[in-house]
């Protein structure tokens, strides 16, 4: 058996791994998006590096773009197979294909205009609305903890890998030739402190193992209080200054989690009387998916639900869809809460709430995410006194806070505590991807100094024999 990296290879984006059996029979597992701006990221999205219809069976761990979204090229060029994943990530992915086939069609439609006006040749996206629309009825549902067979040599478990509803860790016993290999494949795994999904769970002893290092050298504060912090902010902001408070979140996961902290306050009778907009389309479809899974909620939150049935909605809580709506709020005069997508600042509405809020020291904006260097969110979070928006520069007027609680990603010692499952004596090799190359050697030698052993840190398209 072999096992190739296509992707999310000492980087973070790309999620693409390809397992071959003596048989010749091929084995995909993600097939994610490369995610940034540039002639090389556009060059690995639009070419695999294998061909599609050489795989017989894919396998996806979870709905985040960077290990779904090329999922509709990969029909479209004929992948004819089942697409496996668990039902809340199908039902994310829904939405989520959709959104980013309609974000490769702009983006292309302003590249033209400008290849158009030089005279040069005009170039496709990398996939349609259509396409991503088509690539649906492939899809097929395993739930958590249910080993179900989908080929004569394989089988496939899902076990909650706790970093957005439907997350999982894909489980593969493959019948190769005269042996069983039992191999692990993280996806990307969450944190011990979610509000609303589970935690890691423990997975199946495996062989090999393919593990996330996206925070292979770094540790979240401890212990994070979201809700005390939370409503300092808005004290201080929508009371003390009368200001608006904005915050740029992501769709999925982020923007539920600090919705429900919100319901939780004002479920206290802690929370102001101050009106909250979700201002993003985006994330009301992942709000109604997140309704519909409440299965894959915590315990905590499955008890909150029974004295709260809608953690995600309250009275003073409006959801915006409409770009009328949204146009609107910039006429709010009073105190408001405002939260809107992308969390790192780059595109979407809230740079729009960005535009209108940021020269007036009245207001705060609050990152409560990850966010890139480069990324308007990172300049704001490292001082910046002016930031660059549609091109036009606006002095950085607000205050700027940041909260940490709220990441996706377990740290180092989150993942260790999730992996650490294993038997470590019985796993023969563990291969690290998606991460940074300087992170991916921190956390390998972090796992030697544990006990971990035989750990790999493949290069984009390298092979191993295994
Ligand atoms: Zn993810």
């Amino acid at each position: 058996m072999e096992i190739a990296f296509y992707g999310a290879a000492q980087q973070v984006t790309g999620s693409k791994h390809v397992i071959t059996l003596k048989s010749g029979k091929r084995i995909l597992l993600d097939c994610g998006l490369f995610q940034g701006k540039g002639s090389q990221v556009d060059g690995l999205n639009r070419h695999f590096g294998f061909n599609p219809k050489d795989i017989d069976l894919f396998i996806l761990s979870h709905a985040h773009i960077d290990h779904s979204g090329l999922i509709p090229k990969l029909v479209k060029e004929g992948y004819e197979g089942k697409i496996w994943c668990t039902p809340a990530t199908r039902d994310l992915c829904e939405f989520m294909l959709l959104d980013s086939a309609h974000i490769q069609e702009s983006d292309i439609k302003y590249i033209n205009l400008a290849l158009k006006e030089r005279g040069k040749p005009l170039i496709k996206p990398i996939y349609t609305i259509e396409d991503a629309k088509a690539c649906m009825s492939s899809f097929y549902t395993i739930p958590y903890n249910t080993v179900k067979q989908i080929d004569e040599d394989v089988w496939v478990e899902f076990t909650d890998a706790g970093h957005i509803l439907g997350s999982a860790v894909v489980n593969l016993r493959i019948k190769d030739g005269m042996h069983y290999h039992r191999i692990a494949f993280t996806g990307d795994l969450g944190r011990y402190t979610n509000r609303i999904i589970r935690t890691p769970q423990d997975f199946p002893q495996c062989d090999f193992l393919i593990a996330e290092s996206t925070y292979g050298n770094r540790l979240h504060p401890h212990p994070p209080k979201p809700k005390e912090k939370l409503l300092e902010v808005v004290r201080s902001t929508c009371i003390e200054k009368g200001g608006k408070l904005i915050i740029p979140a992501f769709s999925v996961g982020r923007t539920q989690e600090i919705v429900s902290v919100l319901n939780d306050l004002e479920f206290e009778g802690q929370m102001p009387p101050i009106k909250v907009f979700v201002d993003s389309p985006m994330a009301i479809d992942a709000t109604e998916v997140m309704r519909e899974h409440s299965d894959c909620f915590n315990e905590d939150m499955q008890r909150f639900m029974q004295k709260d049935p809608d953690p995600f909605g309250f009275s003073r809580l409006t959801y915006v869809r409409s770009v009328d709506e949204s146009k609107a709020l910039n006429d709010i005069k009073e105190p408001c809460i405002i939260i809107s997508a992308s969390g790192m600042i780059e595109g979407g509405r809230i740079k729009h709430h960005l535009i209108n809020s940021i020269e007036n020291k009245k207001n705060t904006i609050l990152i409560v995410g990850y966010c890139s260097k480069s990324s308007v969110g990172g300049q704001l979070v490292n001082g910046a006194e002016e930031v660059s928006l549609f091109g036009k520069p606006y002095k950085v007027r607000a205050d700027v806070r940041k909260i940490n609680a709220f990441s996706a990603h377990g740290d180092y010692e989150e993942m260790i505590r999730t992996i650490s499952c294993q038997d470590k004596q019985i796993m023969k090799k563990i291969f690290l991807v998606h991460g940074d190359p300087e992170v991916m050697e921190d956390y390998r030698a972090t796992l030697l100094q544990r006990d971990f052993h035989n750990i790999y840190i493949p290069d984009y398209k390298q092979h191993f024999q295994i």
